[in-house]
């Protein structure tokens, strides 16, 4: 761990690595090659204009681009954001806006997402042409594959995922460094989640432009592991791809997990996953069941980390986990963890109440909305919204995200507990509990429920779910109303979009 590392560093001296051993598109490439495509990217974007701390956005898939274009940002000194490509139009454009972009890159494939964008100045396509857009390869026609001399580092301006609002854009103050030492900030987290140096592989299962799956993808390269890029996930094809490549470390979301739980036994067992080392899990929670299974299939190599784009806060290693099933672990280091009561007064372990993480000043502020900073912030201490409590030995157990507690006559429902109940129902799939607005009671349980496959709605099996929780919960906590649903509203990344379903609800029983 003492030698250099980075992705700079590596392209001088270890120019033949393997940087990206497989992606979507087929390729692979160097450490050398990595570095050169970055650069040059650095030079044509300058030559039309964009400078230091200027914002550009990307709106690419999983595949070469979007690593090559971050890489670029990082060295030229670019704020850059990298867009969800699945968002609707009126969502990437708002960022656009919101961001104040200078440039932007987008896939031929978004062609469609990127016409909403107006007032960008510089464009690129990638991958084919869009109107009103410079081909990738006219913008790099005749720039250098060199390093620019003047190298700074630029930092992501990431945006939220927007589930319980608009997405907000998380500004770190840019330290005025080299860019070697945000390789040093990725090194110092590959570290602490057990990431070798030179050795291994990296699987990027989960979508690149997720904050989430950055930080460990960048910290794998950084470190010198090769990174194996999957395009949509697909469960077998996961299995697949550990094996021959003998997959070592990875990024994924508890959707994932079901997902791959979900496959016939003989798919299961058929793929030899003994090289993973550490793959690690955050996003969204993950029911305890789902994770024993997942440590009882693949071993001890489930890692977990609570946080959220304004940073990471706890990490579960698997020994913990297993010995405190549920928690999400103990603060990372330089962050402490409290819990708050509505009056700022800190809550003794066992007690349920806001979480609040406080890394000493390493402050962000949400760009362009001091409303949104100044509610989040007590002193140092900031709040992702959720609720939670400590145990005696300082590991963190979350229960939910504030906004969307349920109170009812006057009782807060927390929704993730109800969720958990059904999940152990073998009719049940998935479930969203929320609360309807209801004269008598303030708000109202309500469960909305996909089944399970070759499981039929009826009102019985709306009762039986009923019944099924008042055996097991107290009364105002079980659902009065059960309704089945095709699908549920998630993002990739598994984060439930509640919002969307008790707009629905109040908008139809008003
Ligand atoms: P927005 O703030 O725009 O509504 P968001 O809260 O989903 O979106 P993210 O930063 O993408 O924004 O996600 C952070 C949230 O994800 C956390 O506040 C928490 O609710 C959830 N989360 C992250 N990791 C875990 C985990 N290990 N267990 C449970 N929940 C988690």
């Amino acid at each position: 761990w003492d030698r250099p590392l980075g992705v700079w560093y590596l392209a001088e001296h270890h120019p033949d690595l393997p940087a990206v051993a497989r992606c979507p598109a087929g390729e692979s490439l160097t450490f050398a090659e990595l570095a050169a495509r970055a650069h040059r990217r650095v030079h044509a974007l300058r030559a039309r204009g964009v400078g230091r701390g200027d914002v550009v956005g990307m709106a690419l898939p999983n595949d070469v681009d979007i690593l090559v274009w971050q890489l670029a940002a990082a060295e030229a000194g670019w704020r850059y954001v990298t867009l969800n490509p699945g968002s609707p139009a009126a969502e990437v454009a708002s960022i656009a806006e919101h961001a104040g972009m200078k440039a932007l890159v987008v896939h031929a494939d978004y062609a469609e997402r990127a016409g909403a964008v107006t007032g960008v100045p510089v464009r690129v396509s990638v991958g084919g042409r869009i109107d009103g857009f410079v081909p990738q390869e006219d913008a790099l026609h005749g720039h250098p594959v060199t390093a620019p001399p003047d190298r700074a580092a630029g930092a992501p301006l990431v945006y939220t995922s927007g589930t319980t609002g608009r997405p907000k854009g998380i500004w770190r103050d840019m330290p005025d460094v080299a860019p070697d030492v945000m390789a040093d900030a990725m090194k110092s987290f590959a570290h602490a989640f057990r990431f070798r140096p030179l050795e291994g592989a990296h699987l990027v299962s989960a979508g690149m432009f997720h904050g989430g799956c950055q930080v460990f993808y960048l910290s794998a390269l950084h470190v010198g592991q090769p990174l194996v890029i999957m395009g949509a996930f697909d469960a077998a094809e996961t299995l697949r791809l550990i094996q021959e490549h003998r997959i070592t470390t990875g990024y994924m979301v508890p959707t994932q997990f079901a997902r791959l739980l979900r496959l016939p036994e003989d798919v299961k067992g058929g793929f030899d996953v003994s090289s993973l080392e550490s793959i690690v899990h955050s996003a969204a929670p993950c029911p305890a069941e789902l994770k024993k299974r997942m440590l009882d299939w693949w071993g001890p190599v489930i890692w977990e980390t609570y946080g959220g784009t304004e940073g990471a806060a706890t990490i579960a290693k698997p020994h913990h986990w297993l010995a405190k099933p549920g928690t999400v672990g103990r603060p990372i280091r330089g962050m402490t963890v409290k819990i708050l009561d509505d009056d700022g007064n800190e809550l003794p372990p066992g007690r349920v109440g806001a979480v609040y993480l406080d890394g000493g000043g390493r402050g962000f502020r949400y760009h362009r909305d001091p409303g949104q900073t100044a509610e989040v912030f007590r002193g140092t201490a900031f709040t992702l919204g959720d609720a939670g409590h400590l145990d005696e030995d300082g590991f963190l157990f979350i229960v939910d995200r504030i906004k969307d507690m349920i109170i009812t006559g006057g009782v807060n429902v927390y929704p993730a507990e109800v969720e958990a109940v059904l999940a152990a129902h073998p009719a049940v799939l998935d479930s969203a509990v929320v609360g309807v607005p209801d004269p008598e009671w303030g708000e109202q349980v309500r469960a909305l429920v996909q089944l399970s496959p070759g499981r039929a709605p009826s009102a019985e099996l709306a009762a039986e779910l009923i019944a099924y929780c008042r055996e097991r919960l107290a009364g105002q906590k079980c659902p009065r109303a059960v309704e089945f649903r095709e699908e549920l509203p998630r993002t990739e990344t598994g984060k439930l979009l509640k919002r969307l379903l008790r707009d629905e609800l109040s908008g139809r029983d008003a």
